[in-house]
Order: structure tokens, then C-alpha cells, then sequence
């Protein structure tokens, strides 16, 4: 079981600042950004890899949640969408989430 399992399972606590039937979003514990939120489908999906056909009204979903709860904190001057996958992508926990960071300047191209 993953953190962000028992994030959604109500087992061990986070700030959580939207959710919804199919997802939540909370604050990163480790932010890299004044703003940074993860946007966590429900559904225990592990990466982009694993993702099938009937997922793609999901990640829609996922990304107008991403904007909306960039929006909502107020990142209009701009923000980033990162979508880890793997041991290369450099995802540490094995379900997908969309990170949101924003609140200063991001730099072009990350490590
Ligand atoms: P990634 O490296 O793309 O898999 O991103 C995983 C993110 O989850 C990292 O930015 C971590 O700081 C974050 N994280 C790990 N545990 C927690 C937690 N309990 N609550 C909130 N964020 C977490």
C-alpha cells in the first residue's frame, strides 16, 4: 500500500485543499515550490504506464482539477504540471499524481 493510499483511505492525514469522487488534491509534505499540490486519482493507478483506455476521461479530469486548483491559489501569473513515471521520471510513490507548482520563477530544463 502506498502513502497516498492511505492519504485517500483516510489513514494518515494530509492538507488537503480539493477533492472530488475520482480525486483529491493535497499539499506536497516536501514542497519544491511556495505552491505545490499533487493531484491524486482514487483509482490506484501506479504510473502514465499502466494507465488503459477507460482512463482517459479520468486524466482529462485530472488535468481540469490540476488547473482549476492552480487557479483557485491563486498561480495566474503561471505554473507547472509534472507527471513522474518511473525509475528514470524519478516517481518515488507508486501511484499516479499530477504535481502543481507554482509561486515563483521555474526553470527550463529540470534535472
Ligand atoms: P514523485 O517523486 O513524482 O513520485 O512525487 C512524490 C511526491 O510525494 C514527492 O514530492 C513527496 O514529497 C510527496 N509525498 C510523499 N509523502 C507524502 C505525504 N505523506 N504527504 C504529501 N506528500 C507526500
Amino acid at each position: 500500500m502506498t502513502v497516498f493510499q492511505q492519504i485517500i483511505d483516510g489513514e494518515i492525514p494530509a492538507d488537503i485543499v480539493y477533492e472530488d469522487d475520482r480525486c483529491l488534491a493535497f499539499r506536497d509534505i516536501s514542497p519544491q515550490a511556495p505552491v505545490h499540490v499533487l493531484v491524486v486519482p482514487r483509482k490506484p493507478v501506479v504510473s502514465l504506464v499502466e494507465l488503459e483506455d477507460e482512463d482517459e476521461a479520468l486524466m482529462g479530469h485530472l488535468v481540469m482539477v490540476a488547473r482549476r486548483v492552480a487557479l483557485d491559489l491563486g498561480l495566474e501569473n503561471g505554473f507547472r504540471t509534472v507527471i513522474n513515471s518511473g525509475v528514470d521520471g524519478g516517481q518515488s510513490v507508486d501511484h499516479l499524481h499530477v504535481h502543481v507548482l507554482g509561486g515563483r520563477p521555474l526553470a527550463w530544463p529540470p534535472g
